[in-house]
């Protein structure tokens, strides 16, 4: 066996074996290959409780390993710094290529500029591949040749470029042998070894897992996605969004499973389209964040850079306790308090709340939604927030300020959902329950924190301030 016939696929964001495009290229170049997974301590200690996204990458994890197993190839996990232990496993074994599936976060990517340089100083060749996304934000562009900074003109372009270039997934044609005699680390010596199979309630990571819920989603769930998914209290969307984070589904096996199940029954056109669409979100983000790393803690309006925000820590914890007074953003709170997931209808609620009702910095707020989400992606939880707060691509100026009760009268008229996660409220009935302390004072659960309209009426003031303090030199 010569080095040219051995090669290593560098696992991260990417925890799958099919329509794999790095592995996939890597696969066709290769007698023997290594697959292998390196905790880095720049990115989790390994120490203390597993957030609940460490629970989840753990579990997919396991379960990329079980379905590398099965074929006799064992996953080499090590930790370390990956500049250190690449080269140092190239080395080791006489890898001349190495694989790896771009992550154009800014931390990420400037890791992976690291990595590629030692690399090929050591003479070995990196074969990166775009795979998280379906599009990248240079093959999406406006006549001008320029990104797009607009949701809806974006989508539009998108499927224009679907119908000329659909990349559905690719099935991967079997595995190369492993690369035999190479020493794993013991399974104790793994970060959190004793937390797998400890997730947040109602996930559960992993390959088949996905599979699983991406089938079962477009079997029904499909049917009335348009109308159920803004509704909290029901089941009514995929919940696949951890599993996008981690490359348990890629989103073309999204894509090719939802017009197929489209095929089987054109009943479900509707709902389809419609969540297709929202998987273009994912690649907007992406993008954006791709081609603005600014973003990721920054505005990406600049004008907001003198927005004036408040440092009142109290309500700042009674946002982060969920006991704000106002029951739509406690639920919400609490559902991520509780489970490490919130419906998207509530991060938007809660997002505004935080942000124009109680004035505090979005990036407060990103970073709390950061820690706990299980689905936390840098650049749909910066784009997510930004759109929110006014300050990224929604293309409404400052003045969508979200009232928080009319959106509980709206999106959970009997209050199911408010009763679901706020014990102190189960007792009431709709409408009550919307403004408890109108017809309750002295009740258990806290009085709302702020007034509204009053507050409404602040932020609008600070927020054209901000917005007139200087004209936006960010992107169009
Ligand atoms: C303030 C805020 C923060 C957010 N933070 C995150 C985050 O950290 N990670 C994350 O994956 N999503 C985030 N979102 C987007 C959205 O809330 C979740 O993707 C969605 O709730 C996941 O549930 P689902 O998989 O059932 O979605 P579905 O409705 O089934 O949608 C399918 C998929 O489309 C994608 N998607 C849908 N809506 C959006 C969106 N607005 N932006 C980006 N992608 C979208 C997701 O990958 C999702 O899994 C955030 C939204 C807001 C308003």
């Amino acid at each position: 066996m010569t080095e040219r016939t051995r090669g290593i696929h560098w696992f991260r964001n990417d925890l799958r074996l099919e329509d794999n495009t790095a592995l996939a290229d890597l696969t066709q170049r290769v007698e023997q290959w290594l697959p292998v997974f390196i905790f880095d301590p720049d990115l989790s200690t390994g120490e203390g409780e597993p957030l609940p996204k460490e629970i989840f990458l753990l579990e997919c994890l396991a379960s990329l390993e079980r379905q590398l197993g099965d074929r006799g190839i064992p996953l080499l996990v090590r930790s370390g710094d990956p500049e250190v232990v690449l080269p140092t496993l190239c080395r080791e074994v006489g890898a001349r290529w190495v694989s790896l599936n771009q992550d154009t976060t800014p931390f990420a990517s400037q890791r992976d500029k690291r990595v590629t340089a030692v690399l090929e100083r050591e003479g070995v060749e990196v074969l990166a591949a775009r795979d998280r996304v379906v599009f990248g934000p240079d093959e999406v562009v406006t006549g001008a040749g320029k990104p797009y900074s607009v949701y809806s003109a974006y989508r539009k372009r998108w499927w224009r470029h679907w119908q000329d270039e659909p990349r559905l997934p690719s099935s991967t044609s079997g595995l190369p042998a492993p690369i035999p005699g190479v020493a794993n680390d013991p399974p104790e010596a793994r970060p959190w070894a004793d937390q797998s199979g400890n997730s947040a309630p109602g996930h559960g990571g992993g390959i088949s897992q996905a599979m699983t819920l991406l089938d079962s989603f477009l079997d029904k769930g499909v049917l009335n996605y348009r109308h159920h998914r803004d509704i909290p209290s029901r089941e009514g969307t995929s919940r696949l969004s951890p599993f996008l984070r981690f490359g348990a589904v890629s989103p073309r096996q999204c894509f090719g499973r939802a017009f197929e199940a489209q095929a089987d029954n054109p009943q479900r056109a509707d709902g389809v389209g419609k969540w297709l669409d929202e998987l273009i979100w994912r690649d907007f983000y992406a993008g954006i964040l791709e081609k603005n790393p600014r973003a990721r803690r920054g505005n990406l309006k600049p004008e907001y850079d003198s927005m004036e925000w408040s440092e009142n820590e109290d309500f700042f914890q009674a946002w982060c306790q969920g006991r704000t007074g106002f029951p739509i953003v406690d639920a919400g709170m609490r559902q991520l308090l509780e489970t490490g997931w919130m419906h998207n209808r509530l991060r938007m609620v809660v997002a505004s709340f935080l942000t124009k009702d109680l004035l505090i910095d979005w990036r407060k707020g990103e970073r709390f939604f950061f820690d706990r989400l299980v689905d936390a992606d840098p650049a749909s939880n910066s784009g997510g927030w930004q759109w929110a707060a006014s300050t990224g691509t929604d293309a409404q100026p400052y003045f969508r300020v979200l009232n928080p009760t009319a959106q509980g009268r709206r999106w959970d008229p009997e209050g199911e959902y408010i009763r679901r996660w706020v014990g102190e409220l189960r007792g009431l009935a709709a409408p009550e329950i919307h403004e408890p302390s109108v017809g309750h004072p002295g009740a258990e659960y806290p009085r709302p924190v702020v007034d509204h309209a009053e507050r409404r009426l602040i932020a609008l003031d600070r927020f054209k301030r901000a917005a007139s303090s200087r004209k936006s030199d960010g992107i169009r």
